[in-house]
């Protein structure tokens, strides 16, 4: 694409990361401090956005990629938002309801002067909940002295969250791999999808693919697989997961149970990773017998692992494409709470197809004129979109 070198310098460092030392009175009135960071990647197009994680493991570093990641994602859909994303390190269930909320209070009280509804706007990730960013819509509005609760999206629909949020990332997914299906001459009734993570995102994805009739035939999560040739009824099996804590054992009698590296070599037409990053790898790529490997997790398929897949011709749908659905519908809670008018979870998703289907047909385009996978076509496209932001702003 003949990327301006200045460009990839600018987009290669966030342009602020910042650091906080939160003090948290505990429940035995010891004080203990917790490192905070939220990391500001980009704002050429529009206000920073990104998750906040709660995780013992959580780094700068890692903050930092996964900033860099949203810039790109909202970019490829065509969103006015730029990257940032937050973390702060600990393991959140060692903490009491009242630790986490005065953890979470002193996190956002750490930030605010850097976040805002216009500014840079926080979302849930990795063990971060609606109550977290409720909390926080609260003590941000606290801090600035009014209602500024699109300071975060994700929040509960009676803190101003929006209609369908829980099931937009497994919803938007919908819209692009039925739009590939139909491209590629699939039928749904004859199209057989396994699961890797029958989770949020996973779960959902199999039920609304099953209700649009495609045939699932395989789930997992992390105790292992379940294999149903004739195909399964998603409903039934997370009921039955919910009682049994994994699918393993609801594959009736005619469930093959299998281990999760089986699973990814299963013979079937679509695979969606939706558990973990790094599931596809060196390792196991040449054994996928998909024909689609959708990417509903973030990072699942190793860069060498993708050269292998497209070598076979498997065609991959790039997680910054195919899960960019909750991120759309995030920018609506936030132009939902700027007007203080509420739409209907039917509007929202009319909303989130065009911005789905419309963001996959610019990255085919592109795909096809310079002959890439579709992950290098999604980092054009999303790359020139941002290169005319910075040369818009006058940077370059
Ligand atoms: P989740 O915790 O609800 O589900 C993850 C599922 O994966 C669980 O069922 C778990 O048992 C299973 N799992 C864990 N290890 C596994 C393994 N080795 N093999 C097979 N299954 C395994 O999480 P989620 O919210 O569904 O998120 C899943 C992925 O999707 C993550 O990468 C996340 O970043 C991404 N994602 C989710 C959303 C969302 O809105 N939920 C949005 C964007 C991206």
């Amino acid at each position: 694409m003949n990327l301006d070198p200045n460009v990839k310098e600018l987009m290669s460092h966030p342009q602020r990361i910042v650091e906080v030392n939160i003090p948290v009175k505990m429940d035995n009135g010891e004080l203990r401090f917790f490192k905070g960071f939220r990391v500001q990647h980009s704002n050429y197009c529009g206000p920073y956005k990104g998750g906040i994680r709660y995780h013992q493991q959580v780094d700068m570093g890692e903050v930092t990629a996964l900033s860099a990641w949203m810039s790109i994602k909202c970019s490829v859909v065509g969103i006015p938002l730029g990257g940032g994303k937050g973390g702060v390190v600990v393991n959140p269930k060692e903490l009491s309801l009242g630790e986490l909320e005065r953890l979470t209070r002193g996190y956002i009280r750490g930030i605010a002067d850097v976040i805002g509804p216009t500014k840079d706007v926080p979302a849930p990730d990795v063990n971060t909940t609606p109550q977290i960013m409720n909390w926080i819509a609260d003590e941000y509005s606290k801090y600035v002295g009014h209602d500024a609760r699109g300071v975060v999206t994700g929040k509960d629909l009676e803190h101003g969250g929006s209609k369908g949020r829980n099931i937009a990332t497994a919803q938007g997914g919908v819209y692009v791999l039925d739009e590939i299906a139909r491209q590629q001459g699939f039928e749904p009734k004859n199209t057989r999808v396994v699961i890797q993570g029958f989770g949020n995102a996973g779960g959902v994805m199999a039920k609304l693919l099953f209700e649009k009739g495609y045939k699932i035939i395989g789930a997992s999560d992390s105790q292992g697989g379940v294999i149903i040739s004739e195909g399964m009824n998603p409903d039934e099996m997370l009921a039955c997961k919910a009682q049994n804590e994994t699918v393993v054992k609801c594959g009736g009698s005619s469930g093959k149970v299998v281990t999760n590296e089986q699973l990814l070599e299963e013979d079937c037409d679509i695979l969606i990773l939706a558990a973990l990053e790094n599931q596809v790898t060196a390792a196991n790529a040449d054994k996928v017998k998909a024909k689609i490997v959708f990417e509903l997790a973030n990072g699942p398929t190793t860069p060498e692992a993708d050269n292998i897949l497209a070598k076979k011709g498997v065609m991959v749908v790039p997680d910054i494409l195919a899960n960019a659905g909750g991120v759309t519908v995030s920018w609506f809670e936030m132009l939902q709470n700027a007007d203080n008018k509420y739409w209907t979870e039917e509007e929202v998703f009319q909303k989130l197809l065009p911005i789905m289907v419309n963001a996959y047909k610019e990255l085919k385009k592109n795909a096809d004129k310079y002959g890439c996978t579709l992950r290098n076509a999604a980092y054009v496209t999303a790359l020139k979109r941002i290169e005319a932001k910075i040369r818009e702003q006058g940077v370059l």
